[in-house]
């Protein structure tokens, strides 16, 4: 009979294993700077393909000896994939817990999203289900101004702040400890100031700013392309 194991926390400290799921190469949005390019709705993880991995990988428990490990959804836009991420992460709990895994109890889901559809009700069923057990940020670059210039939706081009804000005193009443992160390009950098301060305001306390990283010469010079989520 499997024994319930105090959780262990070492995951924290980035001292865990990493496990990504690519789940999709869709997005609602098409952001300035994501490297993602040819973002498509076909291209899904295969939920037997998902099951192949967490079989393989719970069923080396000599290979992966870390103390606990991060499951980790990344696309795309994660949450446009929900179902699947519900089924999986359903799989690794049953998995683990029938095994007596070493990582039972000491896992964490962690998300990425661009928090588009972070209110809708089957996300938030998921979030409920397995909130003790989440890491969740959403990507808000800043003030509206700051987060618009790039952060655009894919079909319209429309700026998605207000989307986006929309669903921040939710995610920050599940998560009050929450980080986000900000990605500037050579557009943004007058408007770092005001969208920390802005961010603050808004209650998110952890903000994290990273240069968009990966440079490509284009025909106006440096352009940098990111993928933040
Ligand atoms: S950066 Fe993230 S949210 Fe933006 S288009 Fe790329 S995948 Fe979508």
């Amino acid at each position: 009979m499997p024994q319930y194991k105090k959780e262990i926390t070492s995951w924290k400290s980035g001292g865990g294993k990493t496990v990504t799921f690519i789940v999709t190469k869709d997005c609602q949005l098409a952001c300035k700077y994501c490297y993602l390019v040819g973002k498509n709705s076909k291209e899904r993880m295969p939920w037997e393909i998902a099951k192949q991995a967490i079989d393989y990988i719970l069923s080396r428990e000599n290979e992966f000896k870390e103390e606990s490990v991060i499951w980790d959804f990344i696309g795309g836009e994660p949450f446009l994939e929900i179902e699947l991420i519900d089924r999986i992460c359903d799989y690794i709990k049953v998995e683990m817990f029938s095994h007596n895994h070493h990582w039972f109890n000491s896992y964490r889901f962690s998300f990425s999203t661009n928090g588009i559809n972070y209110h809708e009700d089957k996300v938030q069923r998921f979030i409920e289900k397995n909130r003790k057990h989440l890491s969740v940020g959403i990507t808000i670059d800043g003030t509206e101004i700051k987060h618009d210039l790039n952060r655009i939706y894919k079909i319209s081009g429309k700026g998605s702040y207000q989307d986006v804000a929309h669903n921040i005193p939710l995610w920050l009443k599940q998560f009050p400890e929450a980080a986000t992160k900000v990605t500037i390009s050579s557009a943004d950098i007058p408007y770092i100031k005001e969208s920390v301060l802005h961010l603050y305001s808004l209650g998110i306390h952890e903000v994290n700013i990273n240069c968009v990283f990966e440079d490509v010469c284009g025909k106006r010079g440096m352009i940098f392309y990111s993928k933040t989520n």
